[in-house]
């Protein structure tokens, strides 16, 4: 029997606000525990909120970036639960009227299928507390400098059918909100975590099965194996003739699997009802506009202008405006270098080559447009060769380098004095008579190993068309 993966995902996203959500403590994260708090945000009696604006300044980016309509005339409400984690015992968020609704996002996938992913809404609320659970002392301690801190929460249709499109449509949703600045979308921070609404049914139904929640999963290889795992879990239960229970399920990384943590509540048990601490948002078209036009060129646009003004290949310019970070860094040194076919060939080749063995993000790496822009003109000019070029380049991707300085004291210069070159081709012909006699015996493949031995005499600064010119000469004499 083929069965069909349905998933929604609910995607909470911290906003980089200085300031909470209703009041003006600092929204930095980590500091001393409870160092980031006053009556407000620790829901004090007698407190009253006052909404941020630059919060829903973002939110609306956010809204407009994704192509939601915005509500002009929008409003909090209160999520009741007790939990220790939230001292005021309820949260404010939006139920009936949310900032955003009716989006969609673009997605592609690896395997290259093209979908649209639907946007029900997006509302804005605060964050909680957080428990540290301290087993040795067998106790918990709380620490509220997260509560108050801004979140959109971006709540999507029931439109992915596999791991892989749930991952393409984070990475758009990651890389569209850094650039617009409203979130730095660190996962490994928790500010910008999925939950995962999953259910499986019979390939070719159109009925929904009954679906698990998965929460708080913060990294894209725990979603996909999160997904996998759960989507087999339920196939098994259905195929034993078991029934899948709603519940939300805990994904446990270090033992690649989930668990039951309690069952689902419905929304009628947070008895919801509007806020009466915050009046309307009412957002005019001046407010509007003005949030509209503020927004930044995207990775889209972004990308197809790199094609038309740069002439670099679709793929290149795919990947480069993927991150924001990358894209920045691009355009940083080919204004420095004034050479974009050369900067995007070292960013596809040797920094993604690093970025993939390092494990990090391009707005983490060290590298300057300042010393890639540098090595550009040094190979560029002859000054040094490409293989010197590379080595350079694995230095100056962890630590602030200074790249003419560092060939000047390491001796660097490339070696194009043919005088020079030729009498270590000479001696190298010399010493190595078998690969010579390969060679004229017609295995052309032997001049590579002398080739080899030429650079190994030049201390690997050899410019290799010389060495090359002058090698073929000497062998063909
Ligand atoms: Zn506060």
């Amino acid at each position: 029997m083929a069965w069909e993966t349905v998933m929604g995902l609910e995607v909470h996203v911290e906003l980089a606000t200085k300031s909470k959500i209703f009041c003006s403590c600092t929204t930095e994260f980590g500091g001393e525990p409870n160092s980031h708090c006053c009556p407000v945000c620790t829901g004090m009696p007698g407190t009253l909120p006052v909404v941020n604006r630059q919060v829903v300044n973002y939110a609306m980016k956010a809204g407009i970036a994704l192509n939601c309509d915005i509500t002009r005339y929008n409003k909090f409400d209160r999520k009741n639960y007790f939990y220790p984690d939230l001292p005021k015992a309820y949260q404010i968020s939006q139920l009936y009227l949310p900032i955003c609704r009716n989006g969609r996002v673009p997605i592609e996938t690896e395997s290259g299928l093209k979908k649209d992913i639907r946007i029900h809404e997006i509302h804005m609320e605060e964050d909680a507390g957080k428990l540290i659970h301290d087993e040795f002392n067998d106790e918990t301690k709380c620490d509220y400098n997260r509560c108050g801190v801004p979140l959109i929460e971006i709540v999507s249709e029931p439109d992915f059918r596999s791991a892989e499109e749930v991952i393409a449509y984070l990475t758009k949703l990651k890389s569209t909100l850094e650039y617009l600045g409203v979130s730095d979308c660190k996962m490994q921070e928790g500010s910008m975590r999925a939950d995962v609404n999953l259910s499986v049914r019979q390939a070719g139904s159109e009925e929904f099965g009954t679906r698990t929640e998965m929460k708080n999963l913060n990294s894209f290889k725990a979603i996909a194996k999160a997904i996998n795992f759960e989507a087999k879990r339920q196939i098994d239960v259905i195929e034993r003739g078991g029934k899948v229970i709603q519940e939300t399920r805990r994904w446990d990384d270090n033992k690649d699997k989930s668990y039951a943590m309690r069952s689902k509540e419905n929304a009628q048990d947070y008895r919801y009802f509007p806020e009466p601490d915050l009046p309307p948002i009412e957002i005019d078209d001046q407010w509007y506009n003005s949030v509209k036009d503020s927004l930044p060129e995207l990775a889209e646009a972004k990308k197809q202008r790199y094609i038309s003004e740069f002439s670099l290949p679709e793929y290149d310019a795919n990947m480069i405006t993927g991150q924001k970070a990358l894209a920045d860094f691009f355009e940083e040194t080919t204004a420095l270098c004034g050479n974009p076919k050369e900067v995007s060939n070292w960013i596809m080749g040797e920094l993604m080559r690093k970025l993939g063995d390092e494990g990090i993000e391009a707005k983490d790496m060290k590298l300057t447009p300042k010393a890639l822009s540098t090595l550009i003109g040094l190979v560029e000019k002859k000054t040094i060769n490409r293989n010197k070029a590379k080595e350079i380049f694995a230095i100056a991707f962890n630590e602030d380098l200074d790249v003419e300085k560092y060939v000047k004291d390491n001796n660097l210069e490339q070696v194009s004095d043919e005088g020079l070159v030729l009498e270590i081709v000479k001696n190298v012909i010399a010493a190595n008579s078998k690969a010579v006699d390969d060679y004229n015996s017609g295995n052309k493949k032997a001049i590579g190993f002398l080739m080899g031995q030429c650079m190994k005499e030049l201390k690997g600064k050899g410019d290799p068309g010389v060495v090359n010119k002058l090698l073929n000469q000497e062998l063909n004499k």
